[in-house]
C-alpha cells in the first residue's frame, strides 16, 4: 500500500557498471513505493532533502569519478542545497571507514548488501513485496537481469571477489519472475549480466544452469531478445552453444574477457585458461554458433609485461579478428594477489599499448562492418537524433557496441524492430535505410 505523497527529493547516482544500475534501480523501485520524489539528474537540482550515489570501486579511474562525484554532493551540502547525503556501493564497501574519516560530511557510508538499512536511514522501510521490481532507468525497451552477485574466480588483479563476495546465483524463479516484470514493461531485449555468467547455478544446484535458465526466458510473451555477457572462457559449455545456437531469441553475440593471451601472463594472472585453449574455445564457438559476434575485452601493462608480449597481444587482436572489443590498461589494486607484483609498466606506456591495440580493432571493425553493406538486419530503434534515428543489431549491446543510422521520412517507434538494409559502414557504426 503506498504511503502518503511524501514531498521529499532524493538525487541518486549510478556510477560503474550495469550491475550497480540494477542495484540502483531496486533501489529506486522502493523509494517509489515510499512516495519519495526521485530526482535522477541532482547535480543541476536547486535543493534536495537527500542524495545516494551508488559508487563503483574496482579500478583506479572508477575510484576518482566516485571520489570526485562524492565531493560535489558535499560542496551542495556545504552550500546549504543539499540536507543529507549516503554512499552506497562498491568503492563504499571497499573503503568504508577510510572514507568515513576522510569525508565527514556524508551521513552514512553503506556496503553492497546493505539495503534494508540504507531505506531506515532515508526514513523508510523495505518492501519485501517488491522483489523482483525495478525503477527503470535505461530506456523501456531493454533492461539488464542480474542473475548472480559475486564471483568465486581468483583473477589476481581483479578487486570484485573482496567487494562482491563469492558467487551467489539467484533462484531461477526470482529471475524469471524478474523478467516477467521486466516483459510486462514493456522491455524487449534482456541483457543478461553478472560477474561470471557460465558459472550460474553451480552453487545453488550443483549444476551449471545457465542454458535452462535461457531457455526459460526465450519462453516470456513479449522478449525478443535476450543478449549475454561476462562470460567465463572455462564454463562455455557445448549445451550453452546449443541453445545459442538454434533459440532465435537469444542474441548470436557473446562477450567474453579473455584479458591477454600470452601463456606466462594468463598463469601470472590465474585465469585458469592458457592460450591454446583460449584459441580453441574461439573456434569452438564460432563453429557451434555460426554468424556470432563475438565482443572481448583485454588488459595491456600487466606487472612485468614485456614489448614481447605485448606485440603477441597485438598479434592476437590482428588474429582473432574480434567483432567488439575493449582494452584497459592494468590497475594496480591492494587487496589482489597481483599487488605483490611490482607495476613495473609506466602509466604513459599503458596508455600507448592500449591504442595501439585500438587502432588495430579499429581496422578490423571497419573490415567487418563493410562486409556487411547489402545484407538485411534487424534492427531495434533505441533513439532519435537530429535527421538520424540509431538503433542496433543483435550484434549490439547498449552503450558499448556499434550502432545502426537510419535516415528515413517514416515514423518509426522507438523500441520496436526493424529490417533494416545496411548502405555504409564506419569504423565503429553502420548506415541503414528502412527495407
Ligand atoms: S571472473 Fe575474474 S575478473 Fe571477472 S569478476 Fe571474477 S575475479 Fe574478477
Amino acid at each position: 500500500m503506498k504511503t502518503k505523497k511524501k514531498t521529499e527529493r532524493i538525487g541518486i547516482v549510478s556510477l560503474g557498471c550495469a550491475k550497480n544500475l540494477v542495484d540502483t534501480e531496486v533501489l529506486m523501485r522502493q523509494l517509489d513505493e515510499n512516495s519519495f520524489q526521485l530526482i535522477t539528474d541532482p547535480s543541476g537540482a536547486e535543493t534536495l532533502d537527500a542524495a545516494v550515489i551508488n559508487t563503483c570501486g574496482f579500478i583506479l579511474d572508477a575510484k576518482n569519478e566516485s571520489i570526485d562525484t562524492i565531493l560535489d554532493f558535499v560542496k551542495m551540502k556545504k552550500e546549504g542545497r543539499l540536507k543529507k547525503l549516503f554512499v552506497i556501493g562498491c568503492l563504499s564497501e571497499r573503503y568504508k571507514n577510510e572514507l568515513a574519516n576522510e569525508i565527514p560530511e556524508v551521513d552514512g557510508f553503506f556496503g553492497v548488501n546493505e539495503l534494508p538499512v540504507i531505506l531506515q536511514s532515508l526514513g523508510s522501510q523495505y518492501r519485501k513485496e517488491l522483489l523482483g521490481e525495478r525503477h527503470l532507468t535505461t530506456p523501456g525497451h531493454y533492461a539488464y537481469l542480474k542473475i548472480a552477485e559475486g564471483c568465486d574466480r581468483k583473477c589476481s588483479f581483479c578487486s570484485i571477489p573482496s567487494i562482491r563476495g563469492s558467487h551467489v546465483s539467484r533462484p531461477m524463479e526470482d529471475i524469471l519472475h524478474e523478467a516477467e516484470f521486466l516483459a510486462k514493461k514493456g522491455v524487449r531485449e534482456i541483457n543478461v549480466i553478472s560477474q561470471d555468467t557460465t558459472f550460474y547455478g553451480q552453487d545453488l544446484y550443483q549444476k551449471r544452469l545457465l542454458p535452462e535458465l535461457l531457455q526459460n526466458l526465450s519462453c516470456i510473451k513479449g522478449i525478443e531478445w535476450i543478449r549475454l555477457h561476462y562470460t567465463y572462457p572455462d564454463g562455455f559449455s557445448p549445451e550453452l552453444m546449443k541453445v545459442m545456437r538454434e533459440n532465435d531469441k537469444i542474441c548470436k553475440y557473446v562477450d567474453i574477457p579473455l584479458q591477454h593471451i600470452s601463456a606466462r601472463i594468463l598463469k601470472s594472472m590465474k585465469r585458469g585458461v592458457g592460450s591454446r585453449k583460449t584459441w580453441n574455445l574461439i573456434a569452438s564457438i564460432r563453429k557451434n554458433i555460426p554468424g556470432v559476434a563475438i565482443r572481448s575485452a583485454l588488459i595491456t601493462g600487466y606487472p612485468g609485461e614485456t614489448h614481447q608480449e605485448h606485440l603477441e597481444l597485438c598479434d592476437f587482436v590482428r588474429k582473432a579478428r574480434f567483432d567488439r572489443l575493449g582494452v584497459f590498461t592494468y590497475s594496480h589494486e591492494e587487496g589482489t594477489t597481483a599487488y605483490q607484483l611490482k607495476d613495473s609498466v609506466s602509466g604513459s606506456l599503458k596508455k600507448k599499448r592500449a591504442s595501439e591495440l585500438m587502432d588495430i580493432q579499429q581496422e578490423i571493425s571497419l573490415e567487418l562492418n563493410q562486409k556487411k553493406i547489402g545484407e538485411k538486419q534487424k534492427v531495434i530503434i533505441d533513439r532519435k537524433e537530429n535527421e538520424f534515428y540509431i538503433g542496433r543489431t543483435q550484434y549490439d549491446s547498449p552503450e558499448i557496441d556499434d550502432e545502426v543510422l537510419i535516415r528515413t521520412a517514416k515514423t518509426l517507434s522507438i523500441g520496436s524492430f526493424y529490417d533494416v538494409k545496411i548502405t555504409a559502414a564506419e569504423n565503429f557504426d553502420l548506415y541503414g535505410e528502412i527495407h
